[in-house]
C-alpha cells in the first residue's frame, strides 16, 4: 500500500463526523480525513431547508458539551443557525485542511494482512488504521410506493429535498404526512399556497413547544460558562427525568402525557369532527412525539385541509384517497420520513473474510452499543443500531460514542500493527439485554407500527433507556470487550 497511513478515516462531516474530528483533533490524533460527498459540510442541518425547520431539543443542549455557545437566539433555532455552528466549528477548530468535500466512498476493505482499511472513493484510495462510519441515521429519504407518483405532472419532491426554485404562492399543494417534518412545514407554508391539503395516515402525539427568543439579559446570563453549564445540566435532566420515569415504557406519566396532549389538542381546534381526526389510537409515545404550537391553528384554517382517507394512488394531476376522491394539486411534497438502514446499505463496507456489513446485518442490524461489531476490526459507527433517542438529545449518545472511539485508538497508539474486534460473547450479551428491555417497551406494547422497527418487527433504532445509562456502558471502552487482533 503506498498511500500514508492515516489514524482514522471519519465519514460524513455532519454533527456526528465534525465531533468526532474535533475530539481526535484535540486528543492528538491529527491525521485524519473527513471525506463528504457533498460540497457542503452539516449533514441532516445542510439536506433539510425546508420552511420552518428547525431543531425540537433546545440549541443549549442540541449543540456539542466541549464547543457551546452563548448567542443561540432562542430556544429552537432554525435551520440556517445550526448549520452556521457547523460551519463555524469547521472554522474554529481548524478542520478545513482534512476535510474532502465531494468525496463518495465507493468502498471500504479491512486488509487483515496490514491490519489497516483501504478507502478507495471517487477521488482516489486512502488507508488508515480506524475508519469511522459518521453517515447519520436519518439521511435517506423514504419515498411511498404510490401507483403513479413518477407520472405526477406538477413538482414533487421529498421534504429532505425541498426544491427552491417552485414557488408555492397561488399554487394547490398537498403534503404527504404528519411527522416531526410535516408538523413545521404546514405551518410555514399555510396562507402562502392557495390552499393546503395534508394526507394524514396516523395522527401523532403533539405536545406544546413554547419556543421563544432569548432575551439580551438571557444570553448575558448565558455568557457565564458555569450558569450555561448549569443551564444545560437541567435542560439534560429534565429529559432524563421522563425517561427514568417510564417515557420508554407504557406507564402513568404516559396517561399524563397524553392528557395534556389532548388538552393542547382541545384548545387549538374548536371542531369536535377535526379533534376527533387528530386524535391517536395509540400510546403516547409509541411513535415520536411531537413538539408544536402551530400545527393545530394552521389546520383550522378555511385554506387548509386534513385528509384522513388512505392515499391510494397519484395522477397527473392530482392525489387519489381511497373513496375515489381526486385532490387537485399542483404542489406535491413527501413528508414520508426516512429509512433508518439507508445510511449503511448505501455503503460497501468489507470486514475480515470479505463480509460485508451488508450481509453480517442480514437479520437485523446490530452492534456493540451501536459502536462496533464482531467481523470488523478497527470500525466504529457513530449512530449505528439502538442508539436512538426520542426523549433527549441524540448528541448525548454521539459523544459517548466518540470518546469509546477515542478510547479505541489511545489502546491502539500502544498496539502498532494490530487491531481490535468485538469480542462475539460481549457484542451478544448487549444485544440481549438490550432486547430484554424491547420486548416491554412502548415502542412495542404502544399500539402503534413505526420507522422504528424494521420489517421483521425488530426495534434496531432506539435506545432503550435513558441517555446516562447509556452514557455509562458506552463512554469508557472496556477492554474486555474487545480482542486485540494481529495482522493475519
Ligand atoms: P416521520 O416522522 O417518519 O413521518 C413520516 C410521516 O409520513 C408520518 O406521518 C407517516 O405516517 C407518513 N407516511 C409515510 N409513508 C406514508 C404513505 N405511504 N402514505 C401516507 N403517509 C405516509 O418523518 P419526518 O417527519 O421526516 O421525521 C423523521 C425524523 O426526523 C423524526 O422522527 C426526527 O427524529 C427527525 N426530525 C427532527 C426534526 C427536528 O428536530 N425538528 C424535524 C424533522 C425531523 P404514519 O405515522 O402513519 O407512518
Amino acid at each position: 500500500m503506498s498511500a500514508p497511513v492515516l489514524d482514522l478515516i471519519i465519514v460524513g462531516a455532519g454533527f456526528s463526523g465534525l465531533a468526532m474530528a474535533i475530539r481526535a483533533d484535540r486528543a492528538g490524533f491529527s491525521r485524519f480525513a473527513i471525506l463528504e460527498k457533498a460540497d457542503r459540510i452539516g449533514g441532516t442541518w445542510r439536506d433539510n431547508t425546508y420552511p420552518g425547520a428547525a431543531s425540537d431539543v433546545p440549541a443549549h443542549l442540541y449543540s456539542l458539551s466541549f464547543a457551546p455557545r452563548s448567542g443561540w437566539s432562542r430556544l429552537f433555532p432554525a435551520q440556517g443557525e445550526i448549520q452556521a455552528y457547523l460551519e463555524d466549528l469547521v472554522a474554529e477548530n481548524g478542520l478545513g485542511d482534512r476535510l474532502r468535500l465531494g468525496t463518495t466512498v465507493r468502498r471500504a476493505s479491512f486488509d487483515a494482512a496490514s491490519c489497516l482499511w483501504r478507502v478507495e472513493t471517487d477521488r482516489g484510495l486512502l488507508v488508515a488504521r480506524v475508519l469511522v462510519g459518521a453517515v447519520g441515521a436519518l439521511h435517506q429519504p423514504a419515498r411511498p410506493a404510490l401507483p403513479g407518483l413518477d407520472g405526477f405532472a406538477g413538482a414533487c419532491f421529498h421534504s429532505a429535498e425541498w426544491d427552491h426554485r417552485r414557488t408555492l404562492a397561488g399554487r394547490r399543494v398537498g403534503v404527504i404526512g404528519t411527522g416531526a417534518s410535516a408538523v413545521q412545514i404546514v405551518p410555514a407554508i399555510a396562507g402562502t399556497a392557495a390552499h393546503l391539503t395534508v394526507f394524514q395516515r396516523n395522527p401523532p402525539w403533539i405536545l406544546p413547544r413554547h419556543d421563544r427568543p432569548y432575551s439580551a439579559g438571557a444570553k448575558a446570563f448565558l455568557r457565564i460558562g458555569a450558569l450555561r453549564r448549569l443551564y444545560r445540566a437541567s435542560l439534560f435532566w429534565r429529559r432524563e427525568l421522563t425517561a427514568l420515569f417510564g417515557f420508554t415504557r407504557v406507564s402513568w406519566l404516559t396517561a399524563g402525557a397524553e392528557a395534556l396532549a389532548r388538552s393542547h389538542l382541545k384548545t387549538a381546534i374548536a371542531d369536535p369532527d377535526l379533534r376527533r381526526r387528530l386524535t391517536p389510537s395509540y400510546r403516547l409515545g409509541c411513535k415520536r412525539v411531537l413538539l408544536s404550537d402551530d400545527f393545530y391553528p394552521a389546520l383550522g384554517r378555511p385554506d387548509v385541509s386534513l385528509v384522513t382517507e388512505p392515499v391510494r394512488a397519484v395522477r397527473p394531476g392530482g392525489v387519489v384517497t381511497a373513496d375515489g376522491t381526486e385532490h387537485p394539486l399542483d404542489v406535491l411534497i413527501l413528508a414520508t420520513g426516512f429509512s433508518p438502514s439507508g445510511s449503511y446499505d448505501r455503503l460497501d463496507i468489507v470486514g475480515r473474510g470479505g463480509r460485508t456489513l451488508a450481509q453480517a446485518w442480514r437479520d437485523g442490524a446490530d452492534a456493540l452499543h451501536g459502536v462496533a461489531m464482531t467481523g470488523f476490526p478497527n470500525l466504529f459507527l457513530l449512530l449505528g443500531p439502538n442508539t436512538g433517542l426520542g426523549h433527549n438529545s441524540v448528541l448525548a449518545m454521539v459523544e459517548a460514542q466518540v470518546e469509546h472511539v477515542l478510547g479505541a485508538l489511545a489502546w491502539l497508539r500502544d498496539h502498532p500493527g494490530r487491531a481490535l474486534e468485538v469480542r462475539p460473547e460481549a457484542q451478544a450479551r448487549v444485544r440481549a439485554a438490550i432486547d430484554a428491555r424491547l420486548a416491554d417497551s412502548i415502542w412495542a406494547r404502544g399500539g402503534c407500527g413505526s420507522w422504528y422497527l424494521d420489517a421483521a418487527g425488530r426495534n434496531r433504532t432506539l435506545w432503550p433507556g435513558t441517555a446516562t445509562s447509556y452514557r455509562r456502558q458506552t463512554k469508557r471502552l472496556r477492554r474486555g470487550d474487545y480482542a486485540l487482533i494481529g495482522p493475519a
